[in-house]
């Protein structure tokens, strides 16, 4: 199976799509990798989803990526109350609202906020938003234990809302307790991507990296502001971002998101990282089987900004219409790299080669494969490094990836533009060519007469070692 585009799908399983009909349908309508939601679903959900992910993997023999994205440390008020059955307390604007340690519901003075951690951060004028900023409070007077705000911007206050705390730099990790079980058992069960929620330090990545240690790559979901002011070397420390629109959006007034997101990518592409665009892509299309032309736009945005991958949450975990929302993301994806416009516009910000090897070589191989007009570039990867400065490239025809380890083939499934087949590494030259030309004309990437071009590295077999640039005849 080939696809038409360059940019990836990544589709969130729950319970609208934990059947392995509907993942099937999910993989064969575009979804290139699928996302298990820690936040939702026990372990037992998620792992008869990825079963399921591999069985269709084997069925057609593609490598498909999995990704666990863990909860993080989401912050959140106890029980509320309020008439006895969790109907909430109002908090009116204008108006002195309290949070503590108590261990007791909240009533229409106080609530429970258990988290000592967020009374150690919180400054007098820092701002507390509630349910996705619906409330906004700005304390006003602290204790240890205790914050007295000011309503800002009034409505329900319900049990367990999630709280957001945008200038305060929190002193706990990206991993929790619960985080820390979930990740030993989604490597246990072989995901091939680890997100980490609220990160908001370079050492965060580096705490996972030592739990991780190798078994799945690390993706860093920025959605704190505090992650923005060490963002290079976040970025630089993880093996892929995500740009989380949606506690981005909480975190930061709405009309920073867009131009952030722009320079989250570029950063990104500059940096030779995959990077992701999340969060009500299509939201509609949760309950309706078209999406708003507003939507549509965004997906191209997206797609225009040179993302590796565009994600879909709500519209395939628990919307009605999973598979249509993966179509839609398919054809807008491709038809916009159909524009004229997109090429042009990915050449702008296109990032110079590094002084290594690898860089000049895949730099050359673009370059070979526009002056010949091949039909493909192909490389042969054993750690996916090459592939990944290949697809920082964004050659304008496709880029056939090799590579002995099935590993390396999921974990590459998000990066732009790469089609990734897990085979034996190549044995000597002639080996290395007619394998690239049988899986190229296998995949229908080339035909007869083609032309494609190939990087490895020689002697075959040596991880890190590109340094060789074919031309290959298709027979
Ligand atoms: C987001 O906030 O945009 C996001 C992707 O994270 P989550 O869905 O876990 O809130």
């Amino acid at each position: 199976m080939q696809r038409n585009r360059s940019t990836k799908i990544i589709a969130t399983l729950g319970p609208a799509s934990s059947d392995l009909e509907t993942i099937a349908g999910l993989h064969a309508a575009g979804a290139d990798l699928f996302r298990l939601n820690f936040s939702h679903g026990d372990h037992a959900d998620h792992l008869a989803r990825l079963r399921a992910i591999r069985e269709v993997e084997k069925s057609v023999g593609m490598p498909i990526g999995v990704m666990a994205d863990m909860q993080g440390p989401k912050i959140r008020v106890g029980t509320i109350g309020g008439d006895g059955g969790g109907v909430g307390i109002d908090l009116v604007e204008g108006s002195t609202y309290s949070f503590d340690l108590q261990d007791t519901p909240g009533d229409d003075k106080r609530a429970p906020l258990p988290h000592p951690e967020v009374f150690a951060a919180l400054k007098v004028g820092m701002d507390l938003l509630i349910d996705d900023g619906k409330l906004r409070l700005t304390v006003q007077k602290l204790g240890r234990d205790r914050a007295e705000c000011t309503v800002i911007t009034g409505g329900r206050l319900t049990d367990r809302k999630g709280v957001n705390l945008p200038q305060a730099l929190l002193p706990m990790g990206a991993m929790t307790a619960k985080d820390q079980k979930d990740l030993r058992f989604a490597l246990d069960a072989g995901v091939d991507w680890v997100a980490l929620s609220f990160v908001q330090r370079p050492d965060d990545i580096a705490e996972a990296r030592r739990l991780i240690a190798g078994r799945a790559a690390v993706m860093a979901k920025i959605e704190k502001p505090a992650a923005l002011h060490q963002i290079d070397e976040i970025i630089e420390m993880s093996d892929a971002i995500m740009v989380a629109r949606g506690d981005l959006g909480v975190e930061l007034p709405v009309e920073e998101v867009p131009a952030l997101q722009k320079d989250l990518v570029r950063r990104a592409r500059r940096a030779g990282k995959p990077v992701v665009v999340a969060t009500q892509m299509l939201e509609s299309m949760i309950s309706s089987p078209v999406p708003t032309r507003a939507e549509v736009s965004d997906v191209a945005a997206a797609v225009y900004d040179g993302a590796d991958a565009v994600m879909l949450s709500g519209e395939t975990a628990s919307g009605q219409f999973p598979l249509a929302a993966v179509e839609v993301m398919d054809r807008v994806a491709a038809k916009v790299e159909r524009d004229p416009s997109y090429h042009k516009i990915m050449d702008a910000e296109h990032a110079d080669p590094e002084a290594t090897s690898a860089d000049a070589i895949t730099a050359a191989a673009r370059q070979v494969a526009e002056t010949i007009s091949a039909s493909a570039i192909v490389t042969y990867t054993t750690s996916g490094s090459t592939a990944l400065r290949a697809a920082r490239e964004r050659p304008p025809v496709p880029t056939l990836v090799l590579t002995p380890s099935l590993i390396t083939a999921r974990r590459l499934a998000v990066a732009w533009g790469l089609s990734c087949v897990h085979s034996a590494d190549a044995s000597g030259f002639t080996d290395m060519v007619d394998r690239a030309c049988r899986v190229a004309a296998d995949r229908g990437i080339a035909s007869s007469g083609d032309r494609l071009v190939i990087t490895a590295g020689v002697p075959f077999g040596t991880p890190g070692a590109t340094n060789t640039l074919r031309i290959a005849w298709v027979p």
